[in-house]
């Protein structure tokens, strides 16, 4: 590795070529760098707007070498990443975030362990690789709670609520006995997310925290400013400066928490991503320097860019019909529209978002 900045022309890598990669891409080519995009089929958003693109299995090693080799640097858009992926692709390319920023985001008692072992609170938690594990975890951590996969869940999927101990067997069949855990629900009052920025030179930045309201696991809007105390934003930039560090992280990591009220508020992490993040959108309109173009500054060894935000904002995914919308969104006034150049609009398909800018208060 280099501690040189990569110039102007040289190429980025990335891995996966969905709406994360499309962003990614464009915020590339507005500081004069170019992409080429890796994707298991052919139908990839971001493949319309990269210079060089491939499609081909992510488990085959030998096309993630070659692809490696044609590149700068190599990263990606999304946290699934087989570790043999990964590992192919080092040997060809720096690879930024690192293999341990995966490793750790992929599995989510490794997640859960590496977070509560730096001192930082998490929903109460168990693993659960049987039945009878899950009987026995239900007596230890009460219901409410959700029986989690460790791997491979996103956007809700791969979850079950469990009310009571009867509901058991019928959530261990609905995750396909999956290796889990179970997770004490948080009575939260709001969810929140932090977007970290670490350079390769270890320089931390944050953007400010966002309000994040989902429906049925998906996120459906982001505000920002976020309504916490000015103490408990700092408190959860610490948190996710922390979680950057210890992972030894560059790039954008994104960590998603729980505020519980009360007087005396307090905070949960529930989830990292090691990467940017649906929750950072409305970066691209707020700040000078979006969460995308932060990514490529960091893993390119570039100074990072201002993440401080000059507006108000309000991001709303355009999830499978709303699209359909397209028309009147482009004519709201101070609104701006983002199209992922999906073909097809299907229910719980991420098509877009519009992010809605007001004067900073
Ligand atoms: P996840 O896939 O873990 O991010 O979960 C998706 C959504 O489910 C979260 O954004 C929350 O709205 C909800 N959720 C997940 N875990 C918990 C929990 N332990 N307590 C309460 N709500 C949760």
């Amino acid at each position: 590795m280099t501690d040189q900045p990569l110039p102007p022309g040289s190429t980025i890598g990335i891995l996966g070529g969905g709406q994360l990669g499309r962003m990614l891409s464009v915020a590339a080519s507005r500081l004069g760098l170019k992409t080429h995009i890796y994707n298991d089929t052919p139908d990839a958003p971001a493949f319309d707007v990269a210079a060089a693109c491939t499609v081909g299995a992510y488990e085959d090693r030998e096309a993630i070498t070659r692809f490696a080799g044609q590149v700068d640097v190599v990263t990606c858009e999304f946290e699934n990443v087989p570790a043999a992926t990964l590992e192919a692709a080092a040997g060809a390319a720096d690879v930024f975030p690192p293999v341990k920023s995966f490793e750790v985001a992929q599995d989510r008692l490794t997640e859960k362990d590496f977070v509560s072992g730096l001192g930082i609170a998490v929903a109460p938690y168990l693993a659960v690789t049987s039945l009878a594990d899950l009987k026995e975890a239900i007596l230890r951590v009460p219901p409410p709670a959700l029986l989690k996969t460790r791997r491979f869940g996103y956007d809700g999927k791969g979850q079950a609520t469990i009310g009571t101990l009867c509901e058991a067997e019928s959530a261990w069949e609905s995750i396909g006995q999956a290796p889990a855990i179970l997770e004490g629900m948080v009575p939260f009052e709001r969810e929140i997310s932090v977007l970290a920025v670490r350079g390769r030179d270890g320089t931390l930045r944050f953007y400010d925290v966002v309000e994040n309201v989902h429906t049925g696991g998906i996120l459906d809007t982001s505000t920002v400013p976020a309504a916490v105390p000015r103490a408990l934003e700092a408190k959860a930039q610490r948190i996710a400066g922390t979680i950057a560090e210890a992972l030894g992280h560059v790039g954008v990591l994104c960590v998603e928490m729980f505020q519980s009220g009360g007087d005396e508020p307090s905070l949960a992490v529930n989830e990292i991503a090691p990467r940017v993040h649906n929750s950072g959108h409305w970066t691209l309109d707020a700040c000078l320097a979006g969460q995308f173009e932060n990514h490529v500054r960091a893993i390119c060894g570039w100074p990072l860019g201002d993440v401080s935000r000059h507006s108000d904002a309000v991001m709303t995914n355009l999830i499978g019909d709303a699209a359909n919308g397209w028309r009147k969104l482009a004519a709201e006034p101070h609104t701006a529209v983002h199209l992922y150049g999906k073909a097809e609009a299907r229910a719980g398909r991420k098509m877009g978002h519009i992010t809605r800018i007001s004067a900073k208060t």
